[in-house]
């Protein structure tokens, strides 16, 4: 029995869809705002007897999940906006391939960059690899869309994607979910047809001649689909003096901003589900409506350049409009949107005066805030493994003296980039870019370049990317180091597990694939450090650097602070030593608090001496050694 509506974040109420379409198979890789779809999947694969997995990177998820598809079995991959970069080699024969069961791609673009170096746009991988694209609107339709996603895939053969965004995929909503099937089918492979038949025989984007024009009818057919659509909506008076157009989250930032305007009369809303390829006729009714049209979307102008493409096929028809949008300014060219600039974008359309708030507001706003917070730098967590490696490295970096820099890569660790984390990280891109760049700054000793590189991965970063980027360092003989900061799980998106760890996303043993090994079988030295033992890591550190003959690993093992296993553990008592610390006569500098900055370290202004803030502090005792006074102590905990 249907049950009745409940608060639901849009991750959950993807899932709930691709339960309720009776998926089997569930893959990828963690992401935010993406994580949850993948580990809500998990969470029910006992229940609903799906198999669950956290892949290797995106490009295998997505392989991962084909296979499933091609063998009679409904399945979902899920992943970031950057993913969809890694997974867009396989992508591209996927969607030249056709698949069998229902296939969905979820992807989730983070506009804003809240939790990203880039805010990069997804949309565009769906017109370029002429794949259906829908984008929800509210929390309701990221469940019925999900839901119908595989249906669509079924009806035309192909792979649909699904983008979310990350206020659609960690806000909540309500929805009404609906039942969920029982678990069924068997999977089996059916390939001794011909390559011809999609049905039934091997798979591939080959013949491609025929194979590319297979895809783009599939694809005509779902414009036909979408020309009905139930999520495509028109809300408005019959000819309102401006049309908008948007979809996904912006049509809930346009409703409140006409709501609080009062221009629900005056203005008409087609909100778009179905953005890729656009329905013709639907967009013809819609735009004979009026002459001017507002384009509200986030990140580039994807929608507003395919409005306009059509708008001018149907001239004919339609006349010439005035499109508004992010080509002339109307909505900003970059960054996230909300209701705020949509009010601003329609008031100045519409010639309406509107004042948020009272500036006495905003002013008694901004001198209260600061009180009512507590000043806070972006920094790594107090007993990070992290601040105590870069610290060390920071050091080797300087008693090797040759004007050596560290190659970044995503993580928490990508962090070092600011002031807190010493400002070590020189370069930060992608997913392994870091060993791939240190392998390529490593070739240039030919060209007179005499600093030491090293580059930096995390444990789970080190399966996805950084492995083809050590080998070819090691083939290449490119002298670089890697440092691997293990801390033992993908911390970054909510330890999810990797091929590193010992159980599988569904909770079941795996073996371990330990990097150690890997590693050395590439023919790569290792050394091992705790990196919370400051001596032997820097001393480690300055060796790699000494000898950069050849690629050499380091690997820095210590366990997130925040992991199962620590958190709440203290091994340590800490505390300064109020006669010994000297405070600012000591000529320190405040090292403690100003440069190391763990957040558990505080400067009392009344005795100008520092102190361990015993609620922050994790008690890893690291601080007790880069007192140059001895002043702050440490003993083991019982
Ligand atoms: S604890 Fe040590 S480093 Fe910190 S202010 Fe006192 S003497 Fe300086
Ligand atoms: S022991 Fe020192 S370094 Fe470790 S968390 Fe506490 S204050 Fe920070």
């Amino acid at each position: 029995m249907a049950e009745q509506r409940r608060t639901m974040m849009g991750n959950q109420a993807i899932t709930q869809g691709a339960l309720e379409a009776g998926v089997r198979v569930a893959a990828g890789y963690p992401g935010t705002p993406s994580s949850e779809i993948i580990q809500n999947l998990a969470d029910a694969a006992a229940e609903h007897d799906l198999y669950v997995e956290w892949s290797i990177n995106e490009k295998v998820s997505l392989e991962v999940a084909a296979a499933a598809s091609l063998a009679g079995l409904r399945s979902l991959c899920a992943m970031k906006q950057n993913g969809v970069n890694v997974a867009s080699d396989f992508l591209l024969h996927l969607a030249g391939s056709g698949v069998r069961a229902g296939m969905v791609l979820v992807h989730c673009d983070d506009p804003g960059a809240l939790s990203s170096v880039n805010e990069g746009e997804s949309r565009h991988f769906a017109r370029m690899l002429e794949l259906p694209q829908l984008e929800p609107g509210d929390f309701q339709e990221a469940k019925d869309m999900t839901k119908w996603a595989f249906e669509l895939s079924e009806a035309i053969g192909n792979l649909v994607m699904l983008r979310s965004v990350t206020r659609l995929s960690h806000a909540s909503g309500g929805v009404v979910p609906g039942t969920i099937p029982a678990p069924q089918g068997r999977a089996r492979f059916d390939h001794h047809g011909t390559l011809l038949d999609q049905g039934h025989g091997p798979v591939s984007s080959s013949p491609v001649g025929l194979k590319h024009r297979r895809q783009q009818e599939k694809l005509k057919k779902a414009v036909e689909l979408f020309e009905t659509s139930p999520f495509n909506t028109y809300a408005g008076p019959e000819a309102p003096e401006l049309l908008v157009i948007t979809s996904s989250i912006c049509n809930l930032y346009v409703k409140e901003a006409l709501a609080l305007l009062g221009l629900a009369e005056r203005v008409g809303v087609l909100k778009l589900g179905t953005t890729w390829p656009l329905p013709p006729k639907l967009l013809q009714r819609n735009l004979e409506r009026c002459e001017r049209v507002l384009i509200v979307e986030e990140v580039i102008p994807f929608l507003e350049e395919n409005v306009k493409i059509a708008a001018a096929e149907m001239a004919g028809e339609i006349g010439a409009k005035r499109f508004h949008g992010k080509r002339d300014g109307t909505i900003p060219a970059s960054g996230e949107l909300n209701p705020d600039i949509v009010i601003k974008a329609l008031a100045g359309l519409l010639e309406v005066p509107y004042q948020a708030r009272p500036a006495a507001y905003d002013r008694l706003a901004g001198e209260l805030a600061p009180q009512a917070t507590q000043e806070r730098e972006l920094a790594f967590c107090p007993g990070c493994p992290h601040r105590a490696s870069f610290w060390s490295l920071k050091e080797a970096l300087a008693l090797d003296a040759r004007d050596g820099f560290i190659c970044g890569d995503i993580g928490c660790y990508s962090l070092a980039m600011r002031p807190t984390g010493y400002g070590m990280l020189k370069t930060l891109h992608a997913m392994g870019s870091g060993a791939g760049m240190a392998s390529g700054f490593g070739q240039l000793g030919r060209f007179g370049m005499d600093q030491p590189v090293m580059a930096v991965s995390g444990d789970s970063t080190f399966y996805h990317a950084v492995i083809p980027a050590l080998i070819n360092a090691v083939h290449q003989k490119s002298p670089m180091s890697l440092v691997v900061l293990d801390n033992s799980g993908t911390a970054m998106t909510g330890f999810q597990p990797h091929p590193g760890t010992q159980a599988n996303a569904m909770g079941q043993p795996v073996p371990p694939v330990d990097i150690e090994a890997v590693c050395r079988s590439l023919g790569a030295e290792v050394t091992v450090c705790d990196p919370f033992d400051l001596e032997a890591t820097r001393r480690a550190a300055v060796e790699l650097l000494a000898d950069q003959s050849t690629a050499k690993v380091l690997i820095l093992r210590q366990l997130c602070a925040l992991s199962p296993q620590r958190k709440g553990y203290k091994p340590y008592d800490v505390w300064v030593d109020q006669d010994k610390c000297l405070g600012d006569q000591c000529g320190c500098n405040r090292l403690c608090t100003r440069v190391f900055g763990c957040p558990g370290l505080a400067w009392e202004k009344e005795s100008g001496k520092a102190r361990i803030d015993e609620v922050i502090c994790a008690g890893c005792g690291v601080c007790a050694s880069i007192c140059p006074q001895g002043a702050i102590l440490k003993s083991e905990r019982a």
